[in-house]
């Protein structure tokens, strides 16, 4: 079996590893689709994020798609030939947060793909994985492995619903429409949200936004005070989601949002410096949003039946023996949102 292993800073390998053992109550898959994040391109380009990098050759991915290949003893309920989204964290079921229902928050979790943790753990670019049974999601027959591999980031737009409360009616704000931000103007129009605007600075990700369902589309790098436009009465939005991870858009959310209003955060950015003297007095809620938990069975539903269509989000599908390119394209926000590696 062949896997997408990084070695190094842009030393990507298609190579052999050693298959795995079935063991019970596990599955076998034959992975389709794969995703790439950005946090596989922060691996791919920069070898890590901050604190966490990659100490030893680690297989990327985790936004993944395939079919079942073989059942191990005692599982039931799923046949061979079934394609299935993989949830691609276990949690350990054991810490405070995971008695408390908080598994995404969890003080053990096993990740694919992530070098949070040493040994790292390997992730999901692979012409073969063994999971828990409960990991694999099963698709509607009408799902293409495509759409299935959305799951997990469609999922992290969910959380972000969960974050932000009830959506009805609301005026809603996107920083940032890659692939994420763009999911999430799905979900919030799925929400019920009365009006979203969606903020980038590329063409794709804006053509992207208003393909999901944004009212409007606006390219702060042709329009910078566009914020201003929205600062009377203490601000226009009720509720913002911050998907970028840049400073400059999460200081115009705060600047745009009204008076109690919610800033939910899902980009991952470093240090930042903020406004304090309008959170404060503005009383604004600035939530954090983390990975998912049961979100992913709602994003596998929310995919199965049709409610988001995801595809409007796929740039291109690479076979995993050119993933050099797929990374390549995937960085290029002026033309790529979401790039799959096929195997
Ligand atoms: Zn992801
Ligand atoms: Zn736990």
């Amino acid at each position: 079996m062949k896997a997408c292993v990084l070695h190094a800073p842009k030393d990507l390998r298609f190579e052999e590893i050693p298959d795995e053992v079935l063991g019970p109550g596990q599955v076998r898959i034959d992975v389709a689709a794969g995703g790439i994040c950005g946090s596989d391109m922060h691996y791919y380009f920069h070898g890590g994020f901050g604190t966490v990098r990659v100490k030893q050759p680690m297989i990327l991915g985790h936004e993944v798609s395939g079919t079942i290949a073989a059942l191990g003893s005692g599982v039931s309920g799923i046949e061979v030939g079934q394609l299935v989204a993989i949830e691609p964290g276990i949690a350990c079921g054991t810490c405070r947060y995971c008695a408390e229902g908080l598994q995404n928050q969890c003080l053990d979790m096993r990740f694919f793909g992530s070098a949070m943790r040493f040994p790292h753990v390997q992730g999901a670019f692979r012409q073969s994985i063994t999971v828990d049974a409960s990991q694999a999601h099963k698709v509607a027959p009408t799902v293409s492995a495509a759409r299935a591999a959305f799951a997990e980031p469609l999922a992290v737009a969910l959380h972000g619903m969960t974050r932000a409360g009830a959506l009805l009616g609301k005026k809603v704000l996107v920083t940032g429409a890659g692939p994420i931000g763009a999911l999430t103007v799905a979900a919030a129009r799925m929400c019920g949200a009365a009006e979203i605007v969606a903020v980038d600075v590329a063409k794709a990700p804006l053509a992207a936004a208003a393909k999901m369902g944004a009212d409007h589309a606006i390219d702060a790098s042709a329009d910078p005070d566009w914020a201003s436009r929205y600062e009377a009465s203490k601000g226009t939005f009720d509720v913002a989601f911050e998907a970028s991870g840049n400073e400059r858009a999460l200081r115009s959310a705060i600047a745009a949002v009204r008076a109690r209003g919610t800033i939910v955060v899902l980009g991952m950015g470093g240090d930042m410096t903020l406004p304090m003297g309008m959170v404060v007095p503005k009383e604004i809620e600035l939530r954090g949003s983390f990975r998912f938990f049961e979100e992913f069975a709602w994003a596998v539903d929310c995919i199965s039946s049709g409610r988001i269509d995801v595809l409007p989000i796929l740039t291109d599908s690479i076979a995993a023996n050119d993933a050099d390119r797929a990374f390549a394209l995937a960085s290029d926000r002026s033309k790529a949102m979401k790039v799959h590696l096929t195997f």
